[in-house]
């Protein structure tokens, strides 16, 4: 079997950038003979709001588009955590319990998920941190788990063949304080379970790839394609959200628009005025 996915997270409404994702992952299905997945990424803890899901389901029907629905993350924390444990028996993980704000400070480089670590708890006893913070977050110390994998190769469907670098996010959680896994862990291990060969989102995630890349070959898990989609921007160049600009699917669908018309004109690239897509 060969899929792809929309793999959406229940904290806010779907809006135009989603549903041009959502189209790309199920055009690319069509194209391929692949399944279409959908998997809802619902364990942001309190942020995850699991109503919305209906919501996405009813948005995805209206714009015309199919997909089977797989298990969602909240039912799966028990891989979650076989898979860190394993991490960290590999002496892979440690634990960190540095606030924000520590980390603003000391922070030296800034990456697309905002600053890069600058591994203040790396070489500190697992014990001692873990005696006064015990629900600390853990750490991937990436530099030690790439000497274990040495260089590794992946391919975007829209710029050719890769090879990891980890500099861009360096040791990021995996495990987060308080919730079984952070998004990196977790849809690394949905995809192979769900047997996506082929991880359908947008470019915004194409550096996280690197890291997920390295996940699978720690874990012994099967290795997809990717494929990295242009990006819907708002006039100031940032990424669509509903706050500042678009207005939600839901919000689209119960004032009658046609919603397949919508996906009809996404396809052609005639977006709303003021929006933009920009490719990599
Ligand atoms: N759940 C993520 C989001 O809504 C997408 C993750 C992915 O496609 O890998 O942004």
């Amino acid at each position: 079997m060969s899929a792809t996915r929309f793999a959406p997270s229940p904290n806010g409404s779907l809006h135009l950038g989603h549903a041009y994702s959502a189209i790309r992952a199920y055009d690319l299905a069509q194209a391929g003979s692949r399944h279409a997945l959908l998997r809802i990424e619902d364990i942001d803890g309190p942020r995850s709001k699991p109503e919305l899901a209906e919501e996405f389901r009813a948005d995805l029907a209206w714009l015309g588009l199919s997909f089977e629905e797989v298990t969602p993350q909240s039912q799966r924390l028990d891989s979650y955590g076989a898979a860190a444990d394993r991490l960290r028996d590999m002496g892979l993980l440690y634990p960190c319990d540095c606030s924000r704000s520590t980390i603003a400070k000391h922070a030296v480089t800034k990456g697309p998920e905002g600053f890069v670590y600058p591994g203040l708890c790396k070489n500190q006893n697992a014990q001692t941190v873990l005696a006064r913070s015990p629900g600390a977050a853990w750490r991937l110390d990436v530099a030690k788990a790439i000497e274990t994998t040495g260089p590794l190769h992946w391919r975007d469907m829209m710029r050719g063949p890769q090879i990891t670098r980890t500099d861009e996010l360096g040791d990021v959680v995996l495990v987060r304080k308080g919730l079984p896994a952070s998004y990196h862990l977790a849809a690394t291990l949905d995809d192979a379970a769900d047997g996506v060969t082929l991880v359908t989102r947008g470019w915004d995630l194409f550096e996280a790839t690197h890291i997920h890349r390295l996940l699978q070959e720690l874990l012994g898990l099967p290795v997809p394609r990717w494929h990295h989609h242009a990006l819907l921007l708002d006039e100031s160049g940032k990424k669509l959200a509903k706050r500042r600009h678009s207005p939600s699917l839901k919000h689209r669908r119960e004032a009658g628009e046609d919603g397949k018309e919508l996906a009809e004109r996404l396809r052609r690239c005639d977006f709303p005025a003021g929006i933009s897509l920009v490719r990599p």
